[in-house]
């Protein structure tokens, strides 16, 4: 069992994940009474409503909430509405799922009493209808599943922040005022390249290596993306970022040719990032973002740490269970199988709960440490913010599923990002976008436009009948509000 688990073990930390969930920290402290000169809002800030903020960004809500006089009342009800808004939303979407699985039962029962005598025509259309219900039903379930809980935990956690990012700021800067800042975990960035996080590092090249033949054998790893020009490009990114980090050892880039938004680091220096992610960065501090957080994880050995405590806790079979039915080809349930078609390789799925509260410290670190490797490079450190509210925010409902596999605390990582961006010493000039981000961006559109069309024109274990019209599909444009989807059930 040792050589088929070992790689999942790996999984369970190095993928992306920058938005797994990290346990709640302790209460913030009490808001304390507003100074008097308390400054005016912004212009252009529009919002009359509490509710209204909920859609703005974590970038924009760090800078409008210590403006903002809401009551406490004001945020109890608003907490209640959401929790309210949730409960209905998701009542709906289990009800569609149920409605679409009578209608199944109906239309398999029709095809089994007309099944003998059915010609060609009647045959395709019944076909074509309980294919469509089963997509349907499962889309409905995963959005009542994940999509819809992972985008008002989002919600919640902005909402939290409105009260309670004001206080944490006057601490943040009472701390930077009295030096206090320079103690915290890893606050000697002055030594970035010199200190050592986690000795040992070279230890996991071999590890790293064994991993990955293994997982290629396995059929788990996807293809490199066949295009010079773009893994060049991530390639110098991350090699940059790379020496301004604490990594001691050769790292090695590969773009994988997956539509999954991903990036994930196998021990010894090896970084893979998904076409997918790059689609979804719109510029290189973000990306570089990503990169660094990738890179911590294996500059902090997260992978070896994991494997020691899994080891101990002895929760191996479970989880090599679930993966033997994606290593195999086999699917666990139709659900698992829309997922996949949904753009998961499939690594993201393999998680296991048990070990998520060992990983949610490991992301806190690697969060701060990647933030810090993107300073050290010269980037713009909000980039790192701005890629996970935009995941959280537009692609939380379809895309995001895997991440999102308990009620994450997105408050608390945001909080934590943006207090390391404060301690870090303002650097003139960050890199927010290059014109060799937008170059790549160009080279990649019509790749992942070829790619959209060949996985359409594949056979697929959901669609297996052809020539059947497009099932309707509760679509998430992005920038639009969950209270749509809720509202009126997604229907366009
Ligand atoms: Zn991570």
């Amino acid at each position: 069992m040792g050589n088929f688990v070992r790689p999942l073990i790996a999984l369970l930390l190095s993928e992306l994940l920058i938005l797994l969930p990290v346990a709640p920290s302790a209460q913030a402290p009490a808001p304390q009474p507003a100074p008097r000169t308390r400054p005016r809002k912004p212009a252009g800030d529009t919002c009359r409503t509490l509710h209204c903020y909920l859609s703005k960004s974590y970038l924009d809500l760090f800078e409008l909430s210590p403006h903002l006089e809401f009551s406490a009342s004001e945020y109890a009800a608003e907490k209640q509405a959401l929790e309210e808004g949730r409960k209905s939303c998701v009542g709906t979407f289990k009800a569609r799922a149920k409605e679409y699985g009578q209608q199944l039962d109906n239309q398999q029962k029709q095809l089994k009493l007309v099944s003998a005598k059915a010609n060609d025509d009647e045959r395709h259309n019944l076909h074509c209808d309980i294919q469509s219900l089963r997509a349907k039903k499962t889309e409905a379930e995963m959005l009542a599943n994940h999509g819809i809980p992972t985008a008002y935990d989002n919600m919640q956690a902005k909402l939290q922040l409105i009260q309670q990012w004001p206080a944490e700021r006057r601490q943040i800067l009472a701390q930077i005022a009295d030096g206090s800042y320079n103690k915290r975990r890893w606050g000697d960035t002055k030594d970035i390249g010199f200190r050592e996080i986690t000795p040992g590092q070279e230890k996991d090249i071999k590890a790293g290596q064994d991993i990955i033949k293994e997982m290629k054998m396995r059929g788990l790893m996807p293809h490199d993306l066949d295009n010079k020009e773009i893994q060049n490009y991530v390639d110098s990114v991350a090699q940059r970022v790379a020496q301004h980090s604490d990594l001691h050892i050769p790292l090695h880039v590969t773009v994988l040719d997956s539509k999954e938004i991903n990036a994930f680091a196998l021990p010894g220096g090896n970084l893979f990032v998904e076409r997918g992610l790059l689609g979804a960065a719109d510029d290189e501090s973000e990306l570089a973002g990503v990169i660094g957080h990738e890179i911590a994880h294996d500059v902090a050995r997260h992978s070896h740490k994991m494997m020691v405590r899994a080891t101990i806790a002895g929760i191996f079979f479970q989880t090599a269970e679930i993966a033997a039915l994606v290593l195999t080809g086999g699917v666990a349930s139709i659900g698992l199988a829309y997922a996949l078609e949904y753009g998961f390789s499939g690594l993201g799925l393999l998680l296991d709960l048990r070990l998520l509260g060992v990983s949610r410290e490991y992301e806190l670190e690697a969060d701060q440490l990647g933030i810090q490797y993107a300073w050290n490079s010269g980037y713009d450190t909000s980039g790192f913010i701005r890629f996970f509210d935009k995941i959280a925010t537009k692609e939380g409902y379809a895309r995001g599923m895997s991440w999102f596999r308990t009620h994450p605390p997105f408050y608390q990582r945001m909080v934590d990002a943006e207090r390391e961006i404060m301690f870090l010493p303002k650097k003139p000039d960050t890199i927010v976008q290059t014109s060799e981000f937008e170059q790549m961006k160009k080279t990649l559109a019509p790749l992942t436009a070829q790619a959209d069309k060949d996985q359409k024109d594949k056979p697929s274990l959901l669609m297996p009948e052809k020539g059947c019209p497009e099932p309707q599909k509760v679509e998430f444009k992005p920038g639009e509000s969950i209270d749509r989807i809720c509202s009126n059930g997604g229907l366009h």
